[in-house]
């Protein structure tokens, strides 16, 4: 069997055929206002109750879009009054609904009414004085007893937001109904039927007897004016003590933004004109408030906008990203406004800006973010707790999280923190434990709710977003610029090869021959050639070893590669002997070189730590040569750097300028107190190569006349060692 459709009683509801005007169907009216029972009228046509005149009237307005109008002013056999039919063509069929019509509260034209308050809502210069406006011109026109506007929000909840009431009325303003008090169906409707009035709620509904098509019967479901309320509508009114109840939707970018309810305590029906009327008006109202809600928008807008260039300006010029996001005039919590805290991550340093929980704490949410949410996109709740229990007591700081990823492989990311917001909220329904399930009964009750930040908005997210992408930008520029960098460095040391190349293979052959010709001139001639050839024979020989103390330097500088380290667990003192025992002339020296009894080992290449020991050693010795009691020492500061110990190299020797510390490890460089020492500048470049490449560091303490002492230390393999 096919539902009953039940319509509301003011309108005498019937359907005809088109052109024989035989009635099909009828509402069943105990009521005898149109003076016919249902019986009689299904037997019949309309011409046998209306006159012919009005019926002519019908079939000249008949139209396939628009309802036709047409009055009947006190018909014969009806209760006296003025009625007036409205007509739609639905298929073969007319459907047509007989309604009182009723006067104006107030005398005057209301098509000049009308225009009257359309030009009073155009003239609000903000949204709530036109939301203000609205709810009492709509009261005054019709003569509601009250009007509220409520607003939907991104969850479905509606708020009241706007309100005007005439004396003895219950206040709404600021109540929420919840998704279930205004059904997905019901706002669905709204979307296409933006007019809607019930009349009375002490009447009961009535049935439409007949037989109609699925066509008919959805227009008389859905779309005509007499249709039957939802029964959250029926529910309200009842326990609100309310009659009548109209609403106006408000749609604004195809959905709906809002709707204003009108409320009667006494029932009263809206005719035909009146609800035209209504609709007027919302599209009005509409209209302005898209208007205003695009301007407020762009406002907000044109004011984040200064703060994010600002910051991104900051970041772009920063040296660091904590710099850029956090120490200028401009931050990140400016960015997202309504947050006090924010955490950033970035080059493996966590800082904390504003009111933040602890750094353990934040390590805890982290940890869990980047397990159970992922490390790679943006999350936020308002709820923290729900999520992650452990958050329980960090409400007053982190109720509520925004996390941003920067760089998943770098580990940088940005954190925001919202504490809780305490919040009563009035609801005007709650659930009906002792009616039908699902029913809601429309007390209202309050709700504190504890444990909730402001929520983040979509706008929010999407300003995080910007940022998230600017930074990358920045920081894929300044990579760039690395690379170019690189690029740079990488030809430079291909020259350098080919140079060293140049310098071990054709220019040690012609070096060779000229010491060769030197020595056999040395052995053979030497008699012959007299004191000062003697002594330019003796130049040309110091210098031609001098040149290949170079060349041996400066090879061995290229020939350090990083891929053939190979790190192992070292004895210092193992080391030194082989350095000292390599050295030539070190026993002719009688300088001592003393070794600490405690010293830790070391970490690193073999080869490549006798090159580093070499050379510190080496220098130290010659450098200190002429101390009065020269002495060398090798030793373990105490000191651990990233976990690795830092050992040191000292002597009594002359020692290197101040002002020359920095740059004494540069290629080439030579402390300008060591003018009567032989050297090339190589080798300190080449140690701190190699520390380099063992991830380690080197450094100077040194005083003219008093001494130098090399710390170092390699920073590979030694992890697991305490530090
Ligand atoms: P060089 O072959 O000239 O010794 P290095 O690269 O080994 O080249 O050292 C660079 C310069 O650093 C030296 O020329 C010298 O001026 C200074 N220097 C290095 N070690 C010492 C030291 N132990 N005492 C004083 N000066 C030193």
């Amino acid at each position: 069997m096919t539902p009953q459709i039940l319509v509301q009683s003011y309108a005498l509801v019937l359907v005809t055929d088109r052109d024989t005007l035989a009635i099909k169907a009828v509402s069943a009216h105990s009521d005898d206002q149109f003076g016919r029972s249902a019986e009689e009228l299904l037997g019949s046509t309309l011409h046998d109750f209306v006159p012919e005149k009005v019926i002519s009237e019908i079939q000249d307005s008949l139209s396939e879009n628009f309802p036709a109008i047409v009055k009947l002013i006190d018909p014969e056999g009806w209760k006296p009054g003025n009625y007036q039919l409205v007509v739609r063509t639905v298929g073969a069929e007319l459907v047509i609904e007989i309604e009182p019509r009723r006067t104006w509260p107030h005398a005057g034209d209301y098509a000049a009414r009308l225009n009257d308050f359309t030009a009073e809502l155009e003239a609000q210069s903000d949204l709530d004085d036109l939301l203000e406006r609205l709810c009492e011109g709509l009261i005054y026109h019709f003569d509601f007893d009250r009007a509220i506007v409520i607003q939907f929000d991104d969850i479905q909840n509606a708020t009241v937001t706007h309100q005007a009431q005439k004396p003895g009325q219950t206040s709404l303003l600021n109540v929420r109904y919840v998704e279930k008090d205004i059904p997905m169906v019901e706002r669905k409707s709204q979307l296409t039927e933006t007019v809607y009035v019930y009349t009375d709620n002490e009447k009961a509904l009535v049935e439409i007897q007949g037989e109609v098509s699925d066509e008919v019967r959805t227009v008389l479901e859905a779309h005509s004016a007499a249709r039957r309320p939802n029964r959250n509508i029926l529910r309200f009114l009842t326990d609100s003590g309310y009659s009548t109840l109209s609403y106006i939707s408000l749609v604004i970018d195809g959905k709906l933004w809002g709707s204003v309810y009108l409320h009667n305590r006494n029932s009263f029906y809206v005719d035909y004109q009146m609800r035209a009327f209504m609709r007027v008006i919302g599209r009005v109202a509409q209209q302005r408030a898209a208007y205003h809600l695009h301007y407020r928008r762009l406002r907000m807008q044109k004011t984040a906008n200064e703060v994010r260039d600002r910051l991104y300006d900051q970041v772009a010029k920063a040296n660091s990203l904590a710099e850029g996001l956090l120490e200028g005039d401009i931050t990140a919590l400016d960015l997202i406004e309504g947050t006090p805290g924010v955490a950033l991550c970035s080059d493996q340093e966590l800082t904390c800006f504003g009111t933040t929980p602890e750094v353990n704490d934040i390590n805890v949410i982290i940890d869990w973010l980047q397990k159970e949410i992922g490390d790679d996109k943006i999350w936020s709740t308002d709820q923290l707790k729900e999520h992650l229990p452990a958050a329980h007591d960090l409400t007053d700081t982190a109720a509520g999280i925004l996390y941003l990823p920067l760089d998943t492989a770098a580990n940088q990311w940005v954190l925001w923190f919202r504490p809780e917001t305490v919040e009563t909220i009035t609801y005007g329904s709650q659930a009906d434990i002792t009616g039908v399930e699902g029913e809601r009964s429309y007390e209202m009750t309050s709700e504190t709710c504890y444990n909730c930040s402001l929520p983040w908005t979509q706008d929010q997210l999407g300003t995080a977003q910007g940022l998230q992408w600017f930074v990358q930008q920045v920081v894929m520029e300044r990579y760039a610029s690395v690379r170019h960098s690189n690029k740079l460095l990488r030809e430079a040391y291909e020259d350098l090869e080919i140079f060293s190349y140049a310098v071990g293979h054709d220019l040690r052959a012609p070096l060779r021959g000229i010491s060769s010709y030197a020595d056999i001139l040395h052995e053979e001639y030497n008699n012959q050639l007299g004191d000062p050839g003697r002594q330019y024979l003796h130049i040309i020989r110091q210098n031609a070893s001098r040149m290949r103390l170079f060349m041996d330097d400066l090879l061995s500088l290229n020939r350090i590669d990083r891929r053939q380290m190979v790190v192992n667990q070292l004895s210092i003192r193992n080391l030194v002997d082989r350095v000292l025992r390599d050295l030539v002339n070190f026993d002719d020296q009688q300088i001592a070189c003393e070794v600490h009894r405690e010293i830790p080992d070391i970490h690193g290449d073999r080869n490549y730590l006798l090159i580093v020991f070499t050379n510190l050693i080496s220098n130290a010795l010659k450098y200190s040569a002429e101390a009065r009691e020269p002495r060398v020492e090798v030793g373990f500061t105490g000191e651990y750097r990233d976990g690795c110990p830092v050992f040191y190299v000292e002597d009594n020797g002359i020692g290197i300028p101040e002002d020359q510390h920095d740059r004494i490890f540069d290629l080439f460089a030579r402390s300008s107190n060591s003018g009567d020492y032989e050297g090339t500048g190589i080798g300190l470049a080449l140690v701190q190569r190699i520390i380099r490449f063992h991830e380690g560091r080197i450094w100077l303490e040194s005083e003219v006349d008093r001494g130098t002492k090399f710390m170092f230390y390699t920073g590979v393999g030694c992890e697991e060692q305490a530090e």
